[in-house]
């Protein structure tokens, strides 16, 4: 190995990336770091097409990697912004049950995030609802005062700063096409040459699965990319929405459902709903890559789950395609928005992990072999949860890659 190879490599330059990258030069200032990120610039994918929520912990099963580093991440990721100047709004959130039969779920929730250690949450009977959001309709709601919204792009580019500070070089336009290990080194392939080194970290996104699987992972996960749509409500009617509307998640489907999000700029986004993408980066809806597509198509998981759930995929895709769908949806949580209060807005493509049985991953996953760690599945809340899962891939790295020891 070359004097100048670097100790470590990791790949992405989404959040998770530089969030690592940035905790292993805290833990260990002398390793010589770089990062690759495939695009000209830094955090252009997940992490810059999301609703930018800081969530405070209350969906995730007790005891998840998920539950756990939500709330430790949301608390760091307060701290980090704080001390960087970044400016974060703790506006609050309401869990709104619209019909009866979803108070159960509700008490459920309210009891989930108790056992996670979200302290702050209160049950709200309609008339107090309605203080906190006047516009809104339901017959209960779970209130969650914690809850921030951030630009997590900034956050990214913040870690990409500290890294840099301390010695690391991040290379952007640079992908890692494949990787090859040669007498204890890592051959990692790139589309600008090869370069060696003695241990990779991957944190690809959309694409964590070839990656994983190259290194040895089993075939036993594929990422699906789901589309998620936002309208943005009109500035005029902008009003009708405080902070944070939510539904009551179908635990089946817990990023399904309604959201309506005031950004840190003032906008109110409501969505992202969910739909199969043609592409993984397939931001719009005629985005199709052939090769992603097969791959979809060809995994098992997909046609289990497409089978179990055919009404539920083909509800959302109507409600992508109909306006006015997805305002009637709408309407159950703000009655007084009409189709002309709604503009198209932006849209993001969810890394989502899908197991060959059509389940989906809840979790985070890693996976790690002869000088690879690979995250294999990061999807929400890993951007709030970013700095804990840093440091959880770095105390994992430390464990496994023994050159990082
Ligand atoms: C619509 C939507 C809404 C969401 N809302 C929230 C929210 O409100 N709150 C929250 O906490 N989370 C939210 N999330 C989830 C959150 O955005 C992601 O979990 C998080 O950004 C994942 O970060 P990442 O670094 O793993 O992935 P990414 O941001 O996708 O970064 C991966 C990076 O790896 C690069 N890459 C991929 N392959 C290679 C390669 N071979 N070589 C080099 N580079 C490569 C990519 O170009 C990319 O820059 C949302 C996600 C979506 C899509």
């Amino acid at each position: 190995m070359s004097s100048n190879s670097p100790d470590v490599i990791v790949a992405g330059g989404g959040i998770v990336g530089l969030a690592t990258a940035m905790r292993l030069l805290q833990r260990l200032p002398r390793l010589r770091l770089l990062l690759l990120e495939k695009e000209a610039s830094l955090a252009t994918q997940q992490t810059g097409h999301n609703s930018g929520v800081l969530h405070a912990g209350v969906y995730y099963a007790p005891g998840s990697m998920k539950a756990r580093f939500c709330v430790a991440g949301r608390k760091a990721l307060l701290e980090f912004c704080a001390a960087r100047g970044i400016p974060v709004r703790v506006c609050g959130k309401l869990i709104v049950a619209s019909h009866a039969s979803e108070l159960t779920r509700l008490d459920e929730l309210f009891a989930r995030a108790r056992a996670n250690g979200v302290e702050d949450v209160r049950m709200l009977e309609a008339t107090a609802m309605r203080e906190i959001e006047p516009h809104v309709a339901g017959v209960r709601a779970l209130h969650v005062p914690s809850t921030a919204v951030v630009d997590f792009r900034a956050v990214a580019q913040a870690c990409a700063d500290e890294v840099r500070a301390a010695g690391g070089e991040i290379r952007v336009s640079c992908a890692v096409l494949g990787l090859q290990r040669r007498a204890g080194s890592v051959i990692v392939r790139t589309n600008t040459g090869e370069i060696e080194t003695k241990s990779l970290i991957s944190c690809c996104g959309l694409y964590a699965d070839r990656l994983a699987e190259q290194a040895g992972a089993p075939r036993d996960l594929r990422i699906v990319p789901f589309r998620g749509d936002y309208y943005a409500i009109r500035a005029s009617r902008a009003h009708l929405c405080r902070a944070l509307i939510y539904p009551v998640p179908d635990p089946r489907f817990p990023f399904l459902g309604v959201h309506f999000t005031r950004t840190l700029d003032g906008t109110v986004l409501a969505g992202p709903n969910a739909v199969l993408a043609f592409a993984r980066q397939g931001y719009e809806r005629l985005d199709l890559n052939p090769f992603d597509l097969a791959e979809t198509l060809r995994w098992p998981g997909f046609w289990r789950m497409a089978a179990r759930y055919w009404r539920t995929g083909i509800a959302e895709m109507w409600r992508d395609y109909s306006r006015h769908a997805y305002v009637q949806a709408m309407q159950a949580y703000l009655p007084a928005l009409t189709d002309d209060d709604v503009l198209d807005g932006p849209s993001g493509v969810r890394a989502q992990g899908l197991r060959p049985d059509g389940q989906l991953l809840d979790d985070f996953s890693f996976f790690a072999s002869e000088g690879v760690l690979a995250v294999r599945n990061a999807p929400s809340p890993a951007a709030t949860s970013s700095l804990a899962l840093a440091d959880a891939i770095v105390d994992e790295a430390q464990q496994t890659l023994s050159t990082l020891a």
